[in-house]
């Protein structure tokens, strides 16, 4: 379904008439695209506070070039890590206020933070402070810019999340607090097509977001499995032959669901994204068990049962990926999806409980991706009203689309993301919506 209120705010009487109204403002997102791989002008690094961290190798190998100082900045990163008090936080104001202004349309702002001391409150209270800060900013910057705060201890884990972060392709990904561990030596990859000799799969690929994953995954080199129920094989088909891949027809809450799928991977697996899903919406009130339990067993009980089985049958690979899909209803509940949310906010309980036994024992990563308002035919079913305020209510005034979550899946997928486990990454332009 066209956002047909961004198209017109594109035009001139567009233009005319929702400034003279006070309407949202949308801008058009830069999206990434082969030829137009980073964003539109140079990176500004600042300090704020005393920092360990060795960024400038880093930044140097994430995409844009060093701002000149003359133009506008695309791309500002702030180092605070190294604020441990109150008065630090003084000089996070002082880089940034004077730069705000001149950063580019579709710009991005990285403020980098250190992990909270539970032996300093005095850091830890400085620390936090900058969620604050960063959320606050992510509401006030306009123009497509994005504001994220990633939390690190050391830069070269962090570089393929900066990568992303960096670039066109977190254009949905704003007001996030995104957490890295310490370095995870990444098998070598080819920087162009990183997954290539992986094999990754995808639920629900046959439409909307789980085929954008399937084609975005495949563009990074990946040899995808495109999975969706029976009923969808045509479509799955398809979408299989458009990538080079092959089709999976299987209804994932079937008893035996990981068992086919191991069955059908002999050689094993290295990217599993749980990506199907269902909604039937009702108030509880008005729920009776039928419309209860399908949520549950598509959205979680599944995701939990295939996830076990593969991790036992050792069909997902050392170094392998695992993405769940949750949703900002299962972070902030949204009235008439008491199933759909306690679904989700399930998965977000999975991933953090699983991440950390995952890495130890298989060296595989467990994160979630949790979109808001992305325009597919799930989101064209809601009532035109409702439909327009899920559109509108987020720092971008507008809906995602399923290749921003496809992004955020790829660099979660990617080789070099062993450091980012554990983590619930949003893909909701900011919705008012939760936190
Ligand atoms: P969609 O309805 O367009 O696609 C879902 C796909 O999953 C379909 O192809 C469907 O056939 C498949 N599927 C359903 N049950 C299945 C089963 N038992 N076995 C195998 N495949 C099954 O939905 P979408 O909008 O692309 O959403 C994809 C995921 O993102 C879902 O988990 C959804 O809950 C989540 N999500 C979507 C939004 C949004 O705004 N669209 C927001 C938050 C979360």
């Amino acid at each position: 379904m066209a956002d047909r209120y961004l198209s017109f705010t594109g035009t001139a009487p567009g233009r005319f008439l929702t400034r003279r109204l006070g309407l949202p403002r949308p801008a058009p997102l830069r999206r990434w695209s082969p030829e137009r791989p980073d964003l539109d002008g140079g990176l500004l690094h600042l300090t704020a506070g005393k920092s360990g961290l060795d960024l400038a190798p880093v930044l140097a190998r994430t995409g844009p070039a060093p701002d000149d100082a003359t133009g506008r900045p695309a791309a500002v990163v702030l180092d605070a890590s190294g604020i441990r008090d109150v008065e630090g936080l003084a000089e996070v104001h002082a880089a940034l206020h004077p730069v705000v202004r001149s950063v580019a349309a579709s710009g991005r702002i990285v403020v980098l933070g250190a992990p909270l001391d539970p032996a300093d409150h005095h850091q830890a209270a400085a620390q936090q402070a900058l969620e604050g800060f960063t959320r606050s900013l992510g509401k006030e910057t306009g123009r497509g810019i994005t504001v994220n705060l990633v939390r690190l201890t050391d830069a070269p884990a962090a570089e393929s999340t900066l990568r992303f972060l960096l670039s066109p392709k977190s254009a949905y990904v704003s007001g996030q607090v995104i957490g890295v561990g310490a370095h995870e030596t990444a098998a070598p990859y080819d920087a162009d097509r990183p997954l290539s000799d992986r094999t990754a799969l995808v639920t629900g690929a046959a439409r909307g977001i789980g085929e954008a994953v399937a084609e975005t995954l495949a563009r990074d080199g990946a040899k995808v499995v495109v999975l969706d129920v029976p009923g969808a094989e045509a479509d799955a088909r398809r979408v299989a032959e458009r990538l080079g891949g092959t089709a999976l027809p299987l209804d994932i809450t079937a008893a035996d669901a990981g068992a086919r799928i191991a069955e059908a991977l002999p050689d094993g697996l290295d990217v599993l994204v749980h990506n199907a899903g269902v909604t039937r919406d009702r108030r509880l009130v008005n729920m009776p068990a039928e419309r209860w339990s399908p949520v549950l067993e598509v959205n979680l009980a599944s995701v939990l049962r295939t996830t076990d089985a593969l991790l036992a049958a050792g069909t997902l690979r050392r170094g392998g990926r695992i993405v769940a899909t949750a949703s900002i209803a299962g972070i902030a509940g949204n009235a008439g999806q008491t199933n759909y949310g306690a679904s989700k906010a399930g998965v977000t309980g999975l991933v953090r409980a699983l991440a950390p036994h995952a890495l130890d024992g298989h060296g595989v990563t467990v994160n979630a991706v949790a979109p808001g308002f992305i325009e597919t035919k799930m989101t064209a079913a809601v009532p035109l009203f409702i439909r327009e305020a899920g559109r509108r209510m987020n720092s971008l005034a507008q809906g995602g689309l399923p290749i921003d979550v496809a992004e955020t899946t790829a660099w979660l997928a990617h080789p070099a993301s062993g450091a980012v486990n554990g983590q619930v990454v949003r893909v909701c332009g900011q919705s008012l919506l939760g936190a």
